[in-house]
């Protein structure tokens, strides 16, 4: 589908997220503060995280540790789960295929199902800041629509292309329990655990319990 379709379809229903983008992610992430990032393993990583109900001064705050955390690990999306909160909201700040920056966050995510025709797979590379280190090709729809609210409880719709798609399809995986290793093969799973047993990640983690 051409970009340009897809903009006179919908524009009206999607947020603009490249709207200050750069600025508005550097307010979040000055008032935030880092926080170390959960690896494979960690219980919270692997079970449906809880619905965000309330949406006040806690859930800014939160969403402001995410972006710190996320730019301190130099990630392009991240979910709440991986610094350990049991919340279903994620944050990007990604690029799409156009180049353009995305710069958002989604509490309670649903993806839209695309229908089967206007599928096109991307073989891109993925990786994810709790499998640190590691990557593997892996075949995605190259678009995307999420939908859910954003920190103050406002109805939104997010869409992206390319590797914005790929963030998006990520972090909503995320939020119910699910890494991208388990859509590899067993084979590419295995490769993926080797490199980031042999990796040293550039970022602070949670070590798991033994
Ligand atoms: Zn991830």
């Amino acid at each position: 589908m051409a970009q340009q379709d897809i903009d006179e379809r919908v524009s009206d229903e999607f947020v603009d997220d490249t709207k200050d983008a750069e600025e508005r992610e550097r307010e979040h992430r000055e008032r935030g503060t880092v926080r170390p990032i959960t690896v494979v393993g960690h219980p919270m990583l692997h079970r449906e995280c809880r619905d965000v109900t309330e949406f006040g001064d806690e859930l800014a705050a939160l969403v402001d540790d995410m972006f710190a955390s996320q730019r301190a690990a130099e990630g392009v999306g991240l979910a709440a789960n991986q610094i350990g909160v049991d919340l279903k909201v994620f944050v990007y700040d990604c690029p799409d295929d156009d180049g353009a920056r995305h710069v958002g966050v989604v509490c309670n995510p649903v993806l839209d199902e695309l229908p089967a025709e206007s599928r096109v797979l991307d073989d891109n590379n993925e990786g994810c800041l709790s499998v640190p280190t590691a990557y593997a090709e892996l075949a995605r729809p190259d678009y995307a629509v999420v939908r859910g609210q954003d920190a103050k409880g406002n109805p939104i719709a997010v869409r992206g292309t390319g590797y914005f798609a790929r963030c998006l399809q990520h972090e909503t995986d995320h939020l119910y329990g699910h890494l991208y290793l388990e859509r590899l093969s067993k084979r590419e799973r295995k490769k993926a655990l080797t490199m980031m047993a042999e990796g040293t990640p550039r970022y602070e983690t949670v070590p798991n319990a033994e």
